[in-house]
């Protein structure tokens, strides 16, 4: 019945009903780190290296001049500023440039450098002379697909002779014609269909197999099977290499299926803290009450740039008004935005073109935005069976170490429910969380 259904998606922190829609939001979410993303994460961890022969020696390089690339492909790399290869890339490139080539399994949050590195691999491995598919890449989307082969065609641009072609739904060819291109990039049923039931790629010629994006692929019902099905069709001396963000054991049960005699890179997340954070409540009796504390609180300090989470749909487009209606400049990011759109309200925020941002937490899952110095929770994130959501809380408001700004976070308690949840989180992090007096406000600043 339609009335559910509108209050169903409205919430959108409660939206993970059916496995289609969790398995649209990993996609959409790492489509739209990779819109927002211009530059590497920041993370001081060490990589762990697994050889599959612990014996060989490992090397691991500071520089590209090391790896020798070809030289429009260096010309390519510098092209997109990258001056040296990122933590990952250290090690993951000499492996995957090594004669004989090497398989990889490599694990690491996005934007650490994986894309850019297998790209790279990709270019260097393919002769330009053959006019015959040798390279295959599979994503779990469309958009993912596209994104990556923007970065190859950016690190290609002085290699024009490579030439690439998308497998995805809606690009039908000819029958009985055969691909030039020598590298193909899409999703897996079509890839798989183009290798076997139309021949477009002859499968025994691929030198490079990737595997992008392999905990959003096994997302996907059928992308598992489909992946494996073409890598069965790929002679023994195919080089594999799977990436991934996240590393579930179901990911690392289908990672071996797909790369035999791997070597293993993995790079953990930077920790977030709480320690630099300075965290209040607010209590209130309403929505309306919340609001009024906002506006003290925006009349009192000054905020350079603040994030509002909220959430419902409803709550965050009411709350937006409203501000706006202060007078105050307000993007507003939802569910029912196309991720280009909300890529594009991320990068307006960032330059500062506006200074609140109102979201909710779906959307605005696993975004960070440095600058942010004030965040505040219209609404506590609870998961969808009203508990305490610890680990959004954390990541909405935790800086990671080394840049540990100084950071405000207010979190607004309207009901006895709300402060339960509040004294849930507090207890969780060890970490007491102030009253605030939204008339007094003389000891935030
Ligand atoms: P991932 O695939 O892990 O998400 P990407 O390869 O997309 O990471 O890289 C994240 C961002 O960092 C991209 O904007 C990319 O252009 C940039 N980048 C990648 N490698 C380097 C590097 N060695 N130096 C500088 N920037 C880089």
């Amino acid at each position: 019945d339609s009335s559910s259904a509108a209050s169903k998606s409205e919430v959108e922190g409660e939206n993970k009903g059916t496995e289609e829609d969790d398995n649209e939001d990993k996609a959409a979410q790492s489509l739209l780190n990779k819109l927002i993303r211009n530059n590497l994460v920041n993370n001081t961890n060490q990589v762990e290296v697994l050889q599959k022969d612990p014996n060989s020696p490992l090397y691991s390089v500071k520089s590209f001049e090391e790896l020798r690339l070809k030289p429009q492909l260096l010309q390519g790399v510098y092209g997109m500023g990258f001056n040296r290869p990122s933590k990952i890339q250290e090690t993951a490139l000499p492996m995957m440039l090594a004669e004989p080539p090497q398989n990889l399994i490599a694990q690491s949050q996005s934007g650490t450098g994986k894309t850019a590195a297998f790209v790279l691999a990709m270019l260097s491995h393919v002769d330009p002379n053959n006019r015959f598919p040798q390279c295959l890449c599979v994503s779990p989307t469309y958009e993912l697909a596209l994104q990556t082969g923007k970065v190859i065609e950016q690190m290609g641009k002085h290699y024009p002779e490579v030439k690439l072609v998308y497998a995805i739904r809606g690009n039908k060819l000819q029958r009985g014609m055969k691909l030039q291109e020598q590298i193909v990039i899409g999703t897996p049923g079509t890839m798989l269909d183009w290798c076997g039931k139309f021949k477009f790629i002859d499968p025994k010629k691929i030198k490079v197999f990737v595997l992008d994006e392999a905990d959003v692929m096994i997302a996907t019902q059928g992308h598992q099977d489909q992946s494996i099905r073409i890598q069965r069709m790929l002679p023994k001396n195919c080089q594999m290499l799977l990436f991934s963000a996240t590393f579930e054991e179901t990911v690392w049960n289908f990672a071996q299926r797909i790369v035999p005699d791997p070597n293993i890179i993995k790079l953990k997340r930077e920790e977030e803290t709480l320690d630099t954070i300075k965290q209040y409540y607010v209590l209130c009796n309403s929505r309306e009450e919340k609001f009024h504390a906002l506006c003290n609180i925006y009349g009192a300090i000054t905020i350079a740039q603040a994030m509002i989470f909220c959430h419902t749909r409803k709550t965050a487009g009411w709350l937006a008004g409203e501000l706006s209606r202060e007078g105050h400049q307000v993007a507003l990011l939802s569910g029912e935005m196309q991720v280009e759109q909300r890529a594009a309200v991320i990068d307006r925020f960032r330059d500062g073109k506006e200074k609140v941002l109102v979201t909710t937490n779906v959307c605005a899952r696993g975004i960070d935005v440095e600058q942010v110095s004030v965040v505040i929770n219209f609404d506590l994130p609870v998961d969808k069976d009203g508990n305490p959501d610890n680990e959004t809380y954390l990541h909405r408001i935790g800086r990671t170490g080394r840049f540990g700004k100084r950071g405000l976070a207010i979190n607004m308690v309207d009901s006895k429910m709300s402060m339960n949840i509040l004294n849930r989180i507090q207890e969780h992090f060890s970490k007491k969380i102030e009253k605030l007096d939204t008339d007094d406000l003389d000891e935030i600043e």
